[in-house]
């Protein structure tokens, strides 16, 4: 991780922290589903955000509301919602602490139950938690040898008597 990725990552957790009291689970799907929109599309419109995250247009505009009062969202002409840079920071933050952890459920060979478990787990997960899930997903993925014997391992146990 270069200094630049470094310094993202931290400011993105320190500023999860400071408004830990304030940013709902909820709260943080629609930001990260807003960075998510806006890296894709370009910019995030209600009804694009309702459609995405399977809720009302109404509830979302609620929402938008809230990020907006925590400066992490601004409107702009036509409906255009965009992030501020501390939007952005945290966004970025979100959406990568998603990736990594459903990363690594895939790797535990999880399949129906990866996108919700990840949705549970990314809420309260502890950043020195997900930075060891982080280096074990790229030490696994830099190792393909150790992670195919890991894969193999797993197989072969979960067809055992002795499994969970
Ligand atoms: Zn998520």
């Amino acid at each position: 991780m270069n200094n630049e990725r470094e310094f993202r990552t931290v400011r993105g957790y320190q500023i999860l922290d400071a408004e830990s009291k304030a940013l709902t689970a909820s709260m943080e799907d629609y930001l990260e589903m807003i960075y998510r929109t806006c890296g894709e599309e370009g910019y995030a419109r209600v009804n694009r955000l309702a459609e995405r995250l399977n809720v009302r247009p109404s509830s979302t505009t609620k929402v938008i509301k809230k990020l907006k009062d925590l400066g992490l969202v601004n409107y702009q002409k036509y409906g255009v919602i965009k992030l501020t840079e501390k939007g952005k920071a945290l966004g970025s933050f979100l959406l990568k602490r998603h990736e990594v952890i459903e990363e690594f459920l895939k790797i535990l060979g999880v399949e129906e139950t990866r996108l919700k478990d990840t949705e549970m787990i990314e809420h309260d997960v502890s950043l020195s938690t997900l930075r060891g899930l982080y280096t074990l997903n790229r030490f696994l993925r830099e190792t393909p040898d150790v992670m195919k014997q890991y894969e193999a391992f797993r197989i072969k146990l979960k067809g055992s008597d002795d499994f969970l």
